[in-house]
């Protein structure tokens, strides 16, 4: 099974849910943390790095003795990525989507393909788990095809194992990218107004997608908007309410797992139970 954890908002505590489950997993898994912007699973569940890889994104090459400064390149990117400069293209290699466009409509095949390096992905292994992590590189922008990536490489290591993604929050592209794979989708949110409309965002989002879906409500207790009203006019499944305590922010603040304390742990066994079933 490949369970997809996202939260329409950050802060929900998605991370430390899928920790949570990690914990008391009742098989070896692959763990994936896809959000590559902010990946932050390895705090709480303290992979040891085994191997590291650099990924790179394909990015055009000018073969200056080739170009012909005839502009089709400049016109097609919509990305700014390439200009006419000093009588031939200019490739701004950051600015470049990798769409692949200009390579088509270039006359005098004066176009080359490199590579940009996009960030990185560490595999390491948490007790029984493997954890995949991506980690895009400062001031990139180009999260989805190292999620792509990471996705890729956590699906093949899990072959005959569960896989649990840690997917970005939000409903933007890369949130979509992570669950769009999974078999089904935990979303995990908080009683609170601002909770409460992105969760609602995020189920109108993934909605369509057509995967079974179920809730996690974190830090119950902390507010009072009406989550729970709205999962049951939605016929959304809640299998775990976490409550609001001072004792879990202590767990949470020294990167352990909220599965230390017993009522978590007896909710997230239930949450696998009816997962399962
Ligand atoms: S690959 Fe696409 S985004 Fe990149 S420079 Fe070419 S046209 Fe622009
Ligand atoms: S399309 Fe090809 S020949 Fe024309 S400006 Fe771009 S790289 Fe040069």
């Amino acid at each position: 099974m490949i369970l997809a954890v996202a939260s329409g908002k950050g802060g929900t505590g998605k991370t430390s849910v899928v920790a949570a489950l990690a914990a008391v997993w009742p098989a070896a898994a692959v763990l994936a943390d896809v959000d590559v912007e902010a990946p932050n699973l390895h705090l709480f569940v303290h992979p040891v790095p085994e191997s590291s890889e650099e990924v790179g994104v394909e990015t055009p090459v000018v073969r200056a003795e080739r170009c012909t400064a005839c502009g089709a390149c400049a016109d097609l990117c919509q990305f700014g990525a390439i200009a006419l400069l000093g009588g031939r293209a200019q490739v701004f290699s950051e600015m470049c989507h990798s769409c692949g466009g200009c390579f088509r409509v270039c006359p005098a095949d004066a176009l080359a393909r490199g590579s940009r390096v996009v960030g990185e992905i560490t595999t390491g292994r948490a007790g029984r788990h493997t954890v995949v992590t991506g980690r895009l590189r400062l001031g990139e922008a180009m999260a989805p095809p190292l999620m792509r990536e990471v996705l890729a490489r956590a699906i093949a290591l899990a072959a005959d194992r569960d896989l649990l993604v840690d997917a970005p929050p939000g409903v933007s592209c890369p949130a979509m990218t992570a669950v769009e794979q999974a078999d089904a989708i935990l979303l995990v949110t908080e009683p609170t107004p601002f909770g409460l409309h992105d969760f609602q965002l995020a189920h109108q989002a993934f909605a369509p997608l057509g995967k079974p879906m179920a809730v996690v409500i974190n830090r119950d207790g902390l507010g009072d908007a009406p989550v729970g009203a709205y999962c049951r006019t939605h016929h959304l499944p809640v299998l775990a309410r976490i409550p609001y305590s001072s004792e879990l922010a202590g767990i949470y603040a020294r990167g352990g797992s909220l599965a230390e304390d017993p009522v978590v742990r007896a909710a997230m066994e239930a949450l696998i139970g009816a997962l399962r079933a």
